[in-house]
């Protein structure tokens, strides 16, 4: 009997040592590797959409919903598909929404060595710099895994972590008053809101989240909610406003 206690102690430990790296690195909140984002200001009744894995063709309907609501949005772009669509990444910024680093090729950074890391967040500073001729200062890592080797080289680019409070799950097979539904039970005064432009594989489309848009926004509005961009909703010292943003979007609409 005695025998096991050893060893029961050993798995005691490397479950615990599991557990600890697995928080540090996929919890969306965890700050323990680095500095992490992942809601706004709770002091104003505003929150902010993203949208990741784009760009791809649905993000046209998408730039249609929010251009027809006067809104504006961030939209962290994986950059292989900006090379596959850099007129529809130009178009993002044309329309003064704000772009992020969601990787080249969506990894999972904590299976990938440090080397691939830094190479996946320059790959995808170059190719949005080349494409719209801005460079991000704000870095999604694909499902939000962090790791110390993200942090040194997203510090080194000068890219700021934004996570997410509201997740739309709309990369599950669901329809748009479903995707609008998560959403709205959520949100609240500060939150950010995570959808998809895009899917990273390519494979599914994203018409129910562009449908459940419309439903989103009218939902957020009623509950008294306004929709800001994301450099308003954080506290000046976590992210450069831009010009781009401004005169746009409800706080200046009911301001
Ligand atoms: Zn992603």
């Amino acid at each position: 009997m005695n025998l096991f206690v050893p060893f029961i102690g050993t798995m005691s430990v490397v479950g615990a040592a599991v557990g600890a790296v697995y928080y540090a690195t996929y919890a969306v909140r965890s700050q323990w590797l680095g500095p992490t984002v992942w809601h706004g200001r709770r002091d104003t009744r505003s929150v902010s959409l993203t949208f990741d894995d784009g760009p791809s063709e649905d993000t046209e309907l998408i730039l249609d919903v929010l251009e027809a609501h006067n809104l504006l949005a961030t939209f962290f772009m994986i950059g292989r598909n900006v090379d596959r669509f850099p007129q529809i990444a130009r178009r993002i910024v044309a329309a003064g929404h704000e772009v992020g680093n969601h990787s080249y090729s969506h990894p999972i950074y904590l299976y990938r060595r440090a080397q691939r890391t830094c190479r996946e967040l320059e790959l995808t500073q170059a190719a949005i710099l080349e494409a719209t001729g801005l460079s991000p200062t704000i870095a999604r890592p694909p499902c939000g895994v962090r790791t110390s080797a993200y942090f040194s080289e997203a510090r080194r680019l000068g890219l700021r972590t934004v996570q997410w409070d509201v997740a739309a799950f709309d990369w599950n097979r669901l329809k748009a008053k479903q995707i609008s539904r998560n959403v709205l039970r959520r949100a609240c005064a500060g939150s950010i809101v995570l959808l998809h432009d895009g899917d990273s594989e390519g494979k599914r489309n994203r018409r129910e989240t562009a449908k459940a848009l419309p439903l989103i926004i009218k939902g957020l509005r009623d509950a008294g909610l306004s929709i800001v961009p994301l450099a308003e909703l954080l506290p000046e010292s976590e992210l450069e406003p831009t010009t781009l943003g401004r005169g746009l979007n409800d706080r200046t609409a009911n301001a």
